[in-house]
């Protein structure tokens, strides 16, 4: 399915690049991004190109053979026509306000419409020095470049919006961290690139007409039916609202920790983005937080709804001066969306988790019958996703209570729990093995582990041996189907595999 090198379907036709991208971000005046041009890369490689993905953009890559896509999505060659920019933003990071970030190893090359008529943007990361780059290099060593790719690539396939990964080109020159590294770029598709941040980049500098811009940008573009409304700016701060409880109660429900929720990374259109020190519980414990940078665990697991909601404040904050001419209605219209957030959130993450356990109907208790699994877990020290991976075939037999237990230190408690789930699934329809489909299709069996990632990285940096990667993300692209072949990566690590922190490496 996804393919390493270009098909024939690429490589015949004319020879002339004819990508046609169009840039509507660009349309906006001149304070919203810099014009920039890519760095120039010594021999641009191309390691993974993700053919699915451009067959769902329906770009036109005729002309291109693996050379020409190598220049191409490490901005060598550019198609006619195409002005790059750095986008403008600003951002929480930690809590901390920084009025001015922007892309500092990004360039948006434009648009693209894709099959379903939706617009969406072409972005290469790590193409080298803006002026937004401020210390920085403006260049992506390899080793995030494909967890990036991995990682969104999987939370695609795991059904979770994220910004995805078109290709992934090494450039031939080396990035200097705390060694010399390989620098790469990926190619990001995303919805949108518009943050919080950008947001706020207006609002700190008190230009209204800019923030009246971007609203309507936004509004146009991924919400026009809100034109409609009584107030489109608070009925955007809703569905920005909405969304994002919604993809957070999903990254909940599969054990995901984002790892970096600054406002800079909260997109607008309600996907994942910016995959930083991201990383996928193996066992259940909600305090967990793997990036070596949040020393205060800002970002833990279990606190990722609360910083959701942090997020969506700043968001509202910068809207006001839209929401209303009176201030004080403004503030109290904004509060009273924000207080929505936890309830909505709560309702998204409480159909996902019925989903885990087959629960289709809704009955009173089906909260505390998630907590006390989630508890019994936690004191057991239960891999999140082999646990409820397990507990499909529990659906099926009482045969399956045995490998169930065996995942817990303390299995005792189980027996109790075990028992109140199956009298709970008797008010369910369907035989035992139908439950258990359903649940075969909410429960991966693989997803992206911390070890697995960075075996494949090491290999690829220390070796330039990138066959464990292309394994890995091809077993990635099919989550609930658990052919023999992936066992491997289905199991949690070993003690001495474990990966204990995990850093951005920017
Ligand atoms: P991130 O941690 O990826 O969300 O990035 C935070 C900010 O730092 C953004 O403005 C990035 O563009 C910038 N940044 C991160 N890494 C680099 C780099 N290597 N060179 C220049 N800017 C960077
Ligand atoms: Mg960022």
């Amino acid at each position: 399915m996804v393919e390493t090198t270009p098909s024939a379907a690429l490589q015949s036709g004319a020879s002339q690049p004819e990508l046609r991208l169009d840039n509507s971000y660009a349309q906006l005046p001149d304070r919203f991004f810099a014009r920039c041009r890519p760095a120039p890369a010594s021999a641009p490689t191309l390691i993974r190109f993700n053919e699915p993905l451009a067959d769902e953009l329906g770009l036109d890559l005729r002309g291109y053979d693996e050379t020409g896509l190598a220049a191409l999505f490490s901005g060598q060659a550019l198609p006619e026509g195409v002005e790059p920019v750095a986008m403008a933003y600003a951002g929480h990071q930690f809590g901390n306000f920084v009025p001015q970030l922007g892309d500092g190893r990004a360039l948006l090359l434009g648009e693209v419409t894709d099959r379903q008529g939706v617009r969406r943007d072409i972005q290469l990361k790590g193409a080298g020095r803006t002026p937004f780059s401020r210390h920085g290099d403006g260049l992506a060593p390899l080793g995030p470049v494909l967890r990036e790719h991995l990682v969104s690539e999987a939370m695609h396939a795991l059904g979770v919006p994220t910004t995805r990964s078109l290709a992934v080109v090494l450039t031939g020159d080396d990035a200097f961290r705390e060694r010399p590294v390989p620098a790469a770029v990926l190619t990001r598709v995303a919805r949108s690139h518009v943050r919080v941040g950008t947001f706020e980049y207006f609002a700190v500098r008190g230009d209204h007409e800019g923030l009246r811009l971007l609203a309507d940008y936004v509004i146009d573009r991924h919400y026009p039916h809100l034109r409609s409304a009584s107030n489109p700016c608070l009925a955007l701060l809703e569905q920005v609202c909405d969304r994002q409880a919604a993809l957070v109660a999903q990254w909940l429900s599969l054990g995901f920790i984002h790892g970096v929720m600054n406002t800079d990374n909260l997109s607008i259109a309600g996907e994942t983005l910016d995959y930083g020190p991201c990383a996928f519980m193996d066992a259940y414990n909600p305090r967990t937080v793997f990036s070596f940078v949040d020393q205060t665990g800002r970002y833990a697991y279990e606190n990722q709804p609360a910083m959701a909601q942090w997020g969506l404040a700043r968001f509202a904050e910068s809207l006001l001066p839209l929401l209303a001419d009176d201030e004080e209605r403004a503030v109290s219209e904004a509060q009273a969306v924000l207080e929505g957030f936890m309830p909505a959130y709560r309702a998204y993450w409480l159909r996902a988790m019925r989903a885990k356990l087959g629960l289709c109907r809704e009955c009173d208790g089906d909260d505390a019958l998630v907590d006390d699994l989630l508890e019994i877990m936690s004191r057991g020290r239960a891999d999140f996703t082999l646990f409820f991976r397990h507990l499909c075939d529990a659906a099926e037999s009482t045969g399956a209570d045995d490998g169930l237990r065996s995942l817990l230190q303390a299995p005792e408690a189980l027996d109790d729990w075990l028992a109140r789930w199956r009298r709970r699934l008797e008010a369910e329809s369907g035989p035992g093995r139908a439950i258990a489909e359903r649940m075969r299709v909410v429960n991966p069996a693989v997803i992206p582990r911390t070890h697995a990632i960075e075996n494949a990285i090491r290999d690829a940096e220390d070796r330039g041996d990138f066959a464990a990667f292309h394994r890995l993300a091809d077993a990635l692209a099919r989550p609930f189907d658990a052919p023999p072949e992936e066992a491997d990566y289905a199991r949690p690590p070993q003690p001495h595999e474990r990966v204990p922190q995990t850093f951005c490496g920017t």
